[in-house]
């Protein structure tokens, strides 16, 4: 099929910036291009008829670090890197709050907690210590001297099975994934973005003008500067970045009646996830079982993920409500991962550029790193 005059004027101008992906981090950094540079022209390409990634199919908690994961990260990464990367997270909460009214997305501040189980070796002298020191290290970008506390008189309230101990963070809470993507689409197509979907972009080569971007559709599209946002499937484009797929799976149960507690829980260093749904348990995780087979971008559940996360659901999140609910939904989503946890935001050199690798808070990270690129491509 030939294209028209006023299709090849329009829609497959060359443009300035073209984006890959219209997840959570390509669609906050066609918000700060273009919140920045009103005159660009920008458009993104999805090879999903809808975003297809993480950021439609995650568990929409919106946390910056449970307590066990970033005393793990600040063994990892390092004192400085793990703060880094905790108020990146603690920054773009509060951005999406600035930009979007609670009611819109469904964000409710109704709190972060971890769960310890009876196995866990940590004691309670360690945790003391270490929810101290952390909330020392947190008090400079939180603003508060107590942003964990320990809370284990509480467990009881709640119900939860094989729990020791309880720590609960009051900066966290929750929203509706799918409500906060649509907004920002909404929102950056009103700024003037395009926004293509079933596009795969299959190759891109630099040229005298920037980049040619080929597609599995019949066209391809010229563009001054190419940013990559396709996280968990960056090395289908480029296979030398340090990027590695990690499957997450999750369950929702059918409406248990009297389900009165909230919040966003996590346990096993954030290896497992849940929260309440309008009355359903939402549960995710238990990667950590399978960690080979997980390491895919087959978007599909499995049988053994799937049953995991059903013995733990009836163990420790509803010990208490044997045989008064089903699993009425079941989905999986892809994050992607690395060597190291830092979010991967860089200058690739010939007009390429990309921000992908968001691990497993990428709601929080997303307008940081968003912002991030903006001002990186255009300096
Ligand atoms: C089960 C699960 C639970 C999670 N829970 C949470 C949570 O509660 N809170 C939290 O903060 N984070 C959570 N995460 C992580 C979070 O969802 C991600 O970090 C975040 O959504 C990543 O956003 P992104 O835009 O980088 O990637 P994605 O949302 O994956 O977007 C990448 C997009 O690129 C497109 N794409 C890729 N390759 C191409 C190509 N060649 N051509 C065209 N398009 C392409 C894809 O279709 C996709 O739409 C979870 C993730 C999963 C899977």
């Amino acid at each position: 099929m030939q294209v028209s005059i006023w299709e090849k004027e329009t829609f497959f101008a060359p443009q300035d910036v073209i984006i890959v992906g219209s997840g959570f981090v390509g669609l906050w950094s066609a918000f700060y291009l273009k919140k920045n540079n009103p005159r660009l022209k920008i458009t993104i390409l999805d090879q999903g008829f809808i975003p297809t990634g993480a950021s439609t199919r995650n568990a929409g908690f919106a946390c910056f670090g449970s307590l066990s994961e970033v005393v793990s990260d600040g063994k990892t990464l390092g004192t400085d890197r793990m703060l880094e990367l905790v108020e990146m997270r603690y920054k773009g909460l509060e951005r999406i709050q600035k930009h979007f009214k609670d009611a819109m997305i469904d964000f409710e501040l109704c709190g972060g907690y971890e769960l310890y189980s009876h196995q866990d070796k940590t004691t309670t002298a360690e945790l003391s210590y270490n929810i101290d020191y952390i909330n020392s290290l947190f008090k400079t970008f939180t603003g508060t001297k107590k942003t964990y506390r320990l809370i284990d008189d509480s467990i009881s309230t709640f119900g939860f099975g094989n729990t020791k101990h309880l720590v609960k963070n009051n900066l966290e809470g929750v929203l509706h994934s799918g409500k906060l993507l649509t907004a920002l689409l909404h929102r950056v197509q009103g700024m003037g973005v395009q926004v293509m979907t079933s596009v795969e972009v299959t190759s891109i080569e630099s040229n005298s003008n920037g980049v040619m971007v080929h597609t599995n559709q019949l066209h391809e599209f010229q563009t001054s500067k190419l940013l990559l946002c396709t996280n968990a499937f960056t090395r289908m484009l480029l296979p030398e970045l340090d990027v590695v797929p990690a499957r997450g799976q999750v369950i929702l149960t059918s409406p248990i009646k009297g389900l009165n507690w909230s919040g966003a829980f996590h346990s096993d260093e954030g290896y497992y996830y849940f929260r309440n749904l309008g009355e359903r348990v939402l549960l995710g995780g238990a990667r950590n079982l399978a960690l080979e087979n997980e390491t895919t971008t087959v978007m599909e559940t499995s049988n053994f993920i799937q049953q995991q996360l059903e013995h733990y659901l009836e163990r420790v999140v509803l010990p208490e409500h044997k045989n008064a609910y089903t699993i009425e939904h079941r989905w999986a989503g892809i994050m992607a991962m690395g060597s190291e946890k830092m979010p991967l935001v860089k200058n690739l050199g010939d007009n390429l550029f990309c921000a992908v690798r968001m691990s497993g808070m990428g709601v929080a990270l997303a307008p940081v790193v968003g912002q991030e690129v903006a001002k990186m491509m255009m300096d």
